[in-house]
């Protein structure tokens, strides 16, 4: 089997995503590989695809318990034979599994960094084949990184006591390029190909706010969205009590979750929230650090967190299936001084001298953080160009966007720049941006007169120089045209589909007047609430059966594309997005059977 058709039989997908093609061919090569992609990206299938075409185990190297269970529990929803060992694991569990990996029946096995360490692993690391080994969350490596896990540092004794060394990718969704060259450092990967795909995840609406009264602001955030699941972070653990108590008493239950629960309580207020018992927790940021639960809605910070990295992991944490998602700030002055004071008084094993360094480079990321709630800039803009990435004035999805800036369409205009460029491609004639803009603007300079006779010679005419150039920059930026050598402007393949079908073009400029802030997106309504509302229910009762959460079933991308599609045939079910093999064996039927009930009931209406 390929790549490919793996994607496509065992776990449902059509075509694999951004950076996930190329990550896996170099794997499949014996390369190693550091592969940095946001949240929600599609890290995992980088190497769980690979994991099942190599020949022998690969082990996955992860820091929370949590993440491994969701991650196992949906490899085996999809039929792949993958385990989990852990501090949780008994002895006869754990002598089960080492009997199917001797016997070659695992083919990915998920372990705490600690594990690497006990005798039982150092033979086995002797006595079988290990094809590959996965850092997940690579960034625990490093110092510099948030997270920094000192157990990640045994990875490379490990990796080095193993007879035959095995191909090693990491993969993390905040690295600088400061901490990516020390995952390759410390980790000695050898001459890995590392990709990164951008940290932009479209599907987020941010947004800062400064009210007077939190708790109110967070109410009336919460009456627009009655059905969905969401986090919301505070900075001390005695304040997610106090909150988690508020919101109970004003009838929107709520969980909440520290690190000074006793172990128990902590499992069981994750495990309401991850099973979808409950819909809103409360939490210090000791939650979620491998949190796979796809369809959380929202994640509001009631305080501002210490650093951009923190902020964007956090929030990130919505919307990891692709659906429109909300990231809400409630800003206030005092939440740097708290922070500040953390910085000072946080316990470390550190010497002195690492630790002023830390506690020096903590105080600049919180400046950054203060920045970023400070309104006025595109948010998404200030926070791609924190971790290095270029992007545009305007994203259109975030508060200060939508608060500062209008949208309008430009759909004509930019129909007319792409003939622009076509009717001088004709002519062999190559043109810079600036070159393009006056030909379109009818510009009298002498130079400019023997394009008189081309056909869009001054048809933008009623717009400035500058406007037609923003629009070309917009342009560019969405990929409808391209920038070649010497700023020529050339048509790629899209270029003509944009002159053949009706695609909306938008572009933003400054309001005149400043309108409140939004607290959601505009969203994107599900198509049909009723049919999804059922199809939601008949996840849950499987979900319950098989005691597993209920996006490991399917996720609501994949409920959203059944109430689109609405299948009736194993045949079209099949085509559903998300829907493999496996899936459709186990559980066609009840959804099929739910979309049949749900027409023949509207039908009789
Ligand atoms: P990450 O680890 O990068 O945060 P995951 O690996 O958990 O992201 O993937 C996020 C979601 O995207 C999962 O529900 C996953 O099944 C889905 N996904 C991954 N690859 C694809 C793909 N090629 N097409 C459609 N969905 C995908
Ligand atoms: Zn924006």
């Amino acid at each position: 089997m390929t790549a490919l058709e793996i994607l496509q039989q065992q776990f449902g997908y059509d075509n694999f995503r951004k950076g996930q093609a190329e990550l896996i061919s170099h794997i499949l090569q014996g390369q190693d590989v550091l592969g940095i992609m946001p949240t929600g990206a599609g890290k995992s299938i980088c190497y769980q695809i690979p994991a099942l075409l190599l020949s022998g185990l690969t082990i996955v190297v992860t820091p929370l318990i949590s993440l491994m269970q969701d991650q196992v529990n949906a490899l085996q929803a999809n039929g792949i034979p993958a385990v989990w060992l852990n501090s949780m694991t008994d002895r006869e569990s754990y002598k089960k599994i080492f009997r199917l990996i001797y016997q070659k029946k695992i083919k990915i096995l998920y372990v705490a960094p600690e594990r690497l360490e006990t005798a039982s692993f150092s033979r086995l690391a002797k006595e079988i084949l290990i094809s590959m080994i996965v850092v997940d969350e690579a960034h625990c490596v490093s110092q510099w990184g948030q997270d920094f896990r000192p157990s990640y540092l045994k990875i490379l004794s490990f990796l080095q006591s193993i007879p035959t060394r095995p191909i090693l990718s990491a993969f993390t969704a905040t690295a600088t390029q400061e901490v990516a060259n020390d995952v390759i450092e410390i980790l000695d990967m050898h001459q890995p190909f590392c990709l990164s795909t951008g940290f932009d995840r479209k599907n987020l609406y941010f947004a800062v706010d400064y009210p007077k009264d939190k708790f109110h602001a967070l109410i009336e955030f919460l009456r627009t969205r009655p059905e969905e699941t969401g986090i919301i972070y505070c900075i001390s653990r005695k304040l997610t009590e106090q909150v988690a108590s508020d919101l109970n008493s004003n009838g929107f239950p709520a969980v909440y979750y520290h690190a000074g629960l006793s172990n128990e309580k902590r499992c069981k207020n994750q495990e309401d929230f991850i099973y979808d018992r409950i819909k809103l927790i409360v939490a210090t940021n000791a939650f979620g650090m491998g949190i796979d639960k796809s369809n959380i809605s929202f994640v509001v910070h009631y305080n501002m967190p210490k650093n951009l990295e923190s902020y964007y992991q956090e929030a990130g944490r919505a919307g990891r299936d692709g659906s429109h998602a909300d990231c809400m700030l409630f800003y206030h002055p005092n939440d740097i001084r708290i922070n500040q004071f953390l910085i000072e008084n946080s316990a470390d094993q550190l010497d002195e001298n690492t630790r002023i360094k830390i506690r020096q480079k903590e105080k600049e990321r919180l400046y950054f953080m203060q920045a970023y709630c400070s309104e006025n800039q595109c948010l998404r803009k200030y926070m791609l160009e924190y971790f290095g990435e270029k992007a545009p004035e305007y994203c259109g999805n975030c508060s200060f966007c939508q608060s500062h800036c209008e949208k309008f369409e430009i759909t004509l205009e930019a129909q007319k720049i792409i003939s622009c460029i076509y009717r001088l491609y004709q002519k062999n004639i190559f043109l810079s941006e600036i070159e393009i803009a006056n030909i379109l603007l009818g510009c009298a300079l002498k130079k400019y007169e023997i394009y008189q006779d081309i056909s869009t010679y001054g048809i933008m005419k009623e717009i400035s120089l500058n406007q037609c150039l923003h629009m070309i920059q917009i342009l560019v930026q969405d990929g409808w045209i391209s920038r070649g050598e010497h700023e020529i402007l050339k048509l790629n393949r899209n270029s003509a589909t944009l002159l053949k079908e009706k695609r909306n073009i938008f572009m933003y400029r400054k309001k005149k007047t400043v309108t409140k802030i939004n607290y959601h997106s505009e969203k994107a309504i599900s198509e049909n609430t009723e049919l999804m509302k059922l199809l939601k229910k008949c996840r849950q009762k499987l979900a319950q059966k098989e005691h597993v959460p209920a996006y490991v079933i399917f996720t609501d991308i994949t409920l959203q594309d059944m109430c689109r599609k609405c299948p009736v045939s194993s045949m079209a079910f099949r085509s559903v997005e998300g829907v493999g093999r496996v899936k459709l064996e186990k559980y066609g039927d009840a959804f099929i059977k739910v979309i049949k009930d749900y027409q023949n009931a509207v039908k009789t209406i």
